[in-house]
């Protein structure tokens, strides 16, 4: 392993030794240096390639700078606009209190009694057989109105009876 050296003095090449044949320059250092290409190449590389991080660590800072006064900038409109349109979700969802509290008074309302107004010339068992079907008793009448006990024949027109539930009393 014999590094073949230039002589920095006369030019000489291809030395072989430490001394120069030429001029007699003493290459012992320069054939030292030679021997360490890794640690003389290394540190300029490294030294650039520290200026590339900090070069780049500041283009970074300034992108970032430039990226929050450009969002800053951005940003004023899209706040201003997000107060315009808040009102708007709290109109629509405002309940109507009254609709809901009369759809079940309406639906809930009891179903009114069933009553009959008598006419000319009919009678309970007549009126009986109208509602409760051919065959039914009068005394079905008399039941739903206790009234009509011991006049059951003397019913007058207009009078009002209630008709009985008839599959009930029939049963
Ligand atoms: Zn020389």
């Amino acid at each position: 392993m014999t590094n073949k050296l230039n002589c920095p003095v006369c030019g000489y090449t291809g030395i072989e030794g430490n001394n120069c044949p030429n001029c007699d320059t003493d290459l012992s250092l320069i054939s030292i240096l030679q021997e360490l290409p890794i640690l003389e190449t290394s540190l300029p590389k490294s030294q650039v390639s520290r200026w590339q991080l900090v070069t780049a660590g500041l283009i970074l800072l300034i992108g970032m700078g430039l990226g929050i006064l450009s969002s800053f900038v951005f940003m004023q409109p899209q706040v201003m606009t997000a107060s315009v349109t808040v009102p708007s979700p709290v109109i629509i969802t405002t309940p109507n209190p009254e609709l809901n509290s009369i759809a079940p008074k309406v639906s809930s309302q009891p179903p009114e009694p069933l009553t009959y107004t008598v006419k000319a010339g009919e009678h309970l068992s007549g009126i009986a057989e109208k509602f409760c079907g051919r065959g039914t008793s009068w005394q079905v009448m008399v039941e739903a109105n206790p009234q009509l006990k011991g006049r059951e024949d003397y019913i007058d027109v207009g009078e009002v009876f209630k008709i009985p539930n008839c599959k009930e009393n029939t049963g």
